[in-house]
């Protein structure tokens, strides 16, 4: 479903991914540790282009987003959802409002349309009941379940989170990762980075463990938090854990 080959990614003279390949296959949940500074965030913004990629292919369903006009880029960018840790949630408008807006001018839904998607996936979130609400009257765990409803409501191929409980009170993780379990049950293709490791233990196909640019090994869960090969990964879990 999504494909990186050979990516690399330089800042200047800094080269910050060196040679990343990973496959994602449909209804896959890849989950991405590893240090501070270690690429994980810049990887996933090379996936919609959101960073360029210095050299390399960024191949979603079997389309390679590094060829075609800007115009394909643009449907490709939609196909790729986004949620990071932080919940941009527009401040000024509706709970209902925030979830149509991209698919009216994106998508060019009509308001019906949009209005129906987006209680659909407030409703899968958990909260069809604060559509008229505004951001500023939910809980963090509430503003980032609207903002996963927002991006869904795209119909993205993949989801890329980046740390998306990080900011979020320790009580209000739960309803995020329930919300990304949810997702995964449900067939989404799904590349996570997070330090939640109980989540990983239980949700992910496979752990990708970065450091310094490169992938230094991949495993399923129990492998790499149970039995890890490289000593940088051993190393890693050891402080974090
Ligand atoms: P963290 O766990 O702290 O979020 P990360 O693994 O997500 O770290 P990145 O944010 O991808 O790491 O950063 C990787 C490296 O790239 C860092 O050394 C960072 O300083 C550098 N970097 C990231 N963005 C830029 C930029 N726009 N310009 C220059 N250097 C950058
Ligand atoms: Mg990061």
């Amino acid at each position: 479903m999504l494909e990186i080959v050979s990516l690399q990614k330089r800042f200047g003279e800094n080269l910050i991914l060196r040679d990343i390949n990973l496959k994602v296959a449909r209804g896959e949940l890849v989950f991405i540790i590893g240090p501070s500074g270690s690429g994980k965030s810049t990887m996933l913004r090379c996936c919609n282009r959101l960073e360029e990629p210095s050299e390399g292919d960024i191949i979603l369903d079997g389309r390679n987003i590094m060829s075609g006009t800007s115009r394909d880029l643009d449907q490709m960018r939609l196909k790729v959802g986004m949620v990071f840790q932080g919940f941009h949630l527009y401040p000024h408008m509706s709970v209902l409002k925030n979830v149509t807006l991209a698919q009216r001018k994106a998508l060019g839904r009509s308001a019906d349309e949009a209005n129906a998607r987006a209680m659909d996936m407030l409703d899968r979130v958990g909260l069809a009941e604060k559509a008229n609400a505004m951001p500023s009257e939910l809980s963090g765990g509430q503003q980032q379940r609207v903002a996963i409803a927002r991006s869904l409501a795209l119909d993205p191929l993949v989801m890329l989170f980046d740390e998306p409980t990080s900011a979020l009170d320790p009580e209000l993780v739960g309803s995020v990762l329930a919300v990304m379990k949810d997702l995964k049950s449900k067939g989404m293709t799904m590349l996570v980075v997070s330090h939640e490791m109980e989540f990983a233990r239980e949700t992910a196909d496979r752990v990708v463990f970065m450091d310094g640019g490169v992938i230094v090994e991949e495993g399923a869960p129990e492998e790499i938090f149970g039995a890890p090969k490289a000593d940088r990964t051993r190393a890693f879990l050891s402080r974090v854990r």
